[in-house]
């Protein structure tokens, strides 16, 4: 089991330091970690935020850790030279047109929901987000017309191709948790939203096993916040996804706990490669103080496990043991609470 374990900038060294206790902890046979600089360290030390031999360890590995990256001293630095390119750099590098981040509200923290706590309680889903397609990636521009005013423009495309894949992965991702899959389109405005509920409506032939409902991106938006118990999987596109995963992401609460993976189509002997992310950023704030809570790298850890390396099991461990830390009150900053990066991490592989 080949893990690229980067961990970039501010507290994203920290924080993988707590990941790779918990895996060491797990005692997993045959893992190998290969370490690469990426990032504002990945320029310092290489002249670029993603390095050759980064890029060569990223590719050549089952699954990729990444912590964080973001440093402000690099602010000033022409845009292919920012830190934060590394991970665009990656994704395109390894195809990964997946992008998974689970939304759960964790017993005990109720309050930091901006939900009332008897409809936080309720969450527990997944949004399956499109990555290299759509309006994102169309042709666009700002063009002068005969009258002398200006539009811009953003073609929006979806092929059915690109549509049935990340369809396959939204159905797969239900099958492993409540076999209930969401897909958020605009069909009745957009044509290619009625292509994708189409296609996605074909793909469901291969799924028997899961329930398939549609529904408009206005009313998703509304029904996350009126009634979230009611998703488990929410498959949708680049620019619907983008949104409504943020929007789901602060039902929850603290960003310190919100994990993410992107997959790409390659299959290794144990599962789909991918890169497994917390959702924040390098939090140069408090780098270096050993405050950052780890939890949502620990959270990317088990997300690896179950999806790279298909061990359900284990996932399922490190995600109790995190929420049994939470239940036991020890939580970082971020929550309210006093606890440290290294005692947060000590906790969890306690409770493994
Ligand atoms: P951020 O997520 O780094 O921090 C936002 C706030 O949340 C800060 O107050 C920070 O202290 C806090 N925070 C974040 N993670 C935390 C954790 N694990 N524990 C406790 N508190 C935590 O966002 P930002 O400040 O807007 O960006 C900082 C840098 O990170 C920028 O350079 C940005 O470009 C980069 N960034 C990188 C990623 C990534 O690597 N995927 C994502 C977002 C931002």
């Amino acid at each position: 089991m080949k893990i690229a374990v980067l961990a970039g900038d501010g507290i994203g060294p920290e924080i993988m330091e707590q990941a790779l206790a918990v895996l060491d902890a797990l005692a997993l046979p045959g893992v190998e970690l290969a370490h690469g600089d990426v990032g504002g360290t990945g320029y310092r030390k290489h002249g670029h935020p993603l390095p050759p031999e980064t890029l060569a360890i990223a590719k050549a590995a089952d699954a990729v850790l990444f912590g964080a990256v973001g440093d402000p001293s690099c602010d000033a630095l022409e845009r292919h030279l920012r830190p934060e390119q590394a991970i665009l750099g990656l994704r395109q590098a390894l195809t990964l047109f997946a992008n998974l981040r689970p939304a759960t509200l964790f017993p005990g923290l109720e309050d930091l929901s901006g939900l009332r706590p008897e409809i936080a309680r309720e969450i527990d889903l997944l949004i399956v987000r499109e990555l290299n397609g759509d309006v994102y990636f169309g042709e666009k521009g700002i063009r002068t017309l005969e009258d002398g005013r200006r539009q811009g423009f953003d073609f929006m495309s979806y092929d059915e191709n690109e549509v049935r894949r990340i369809a396959h992965v939204g159905f797969k991702a239900a099958q492993g948790r409540g076999k209930r899959l969401c897909s958020v389109d605009k069909a009745n405005v957009l044509e290619t939203s009625q292509l994708w509920r189409d296609v996605v409506i074909e793909t469901a032939k291969e799924y028997p096993d899961v329930e398939l409902t549609h529904m408009y991106v206005d009313n998703a938006a509304m029904q996350l916040v009126k009634a979230p118990g009611q998703f488990d999987v929410v498959v949708t596109g680049n620019l619907f996804g983008d949104i409504l995963s943020d929007q789901a992401s602060m039902c929850v609460g603290s960003i310190g706990l919100l994990a993410s993976a992107s997959l790409g189509e390659t299959q290794t002997q144990y599962g789909t490669k991918g890169l497994y992310e917390p959702i924040h950023g390098s939090a140069p704030d408090i780098a270096g103080q050993g405050k950052a809570n780890p939890m949502a790298m620990v959270l990317s850890l088990a997300m690896m496990l179950r999806h790279s390396f298909g061990r359900e099991a284990e996932a399922a461990r490190v995600e109790a043991a995190v929420a049994k830390t939470l239940a036991d009150g020890i939580k970082g900053g971020d929550l309210g609470g006093s606890a440290g990066t290294a005692e947060i991490g000590a906790a969890i592989v306690e409770r493994l």
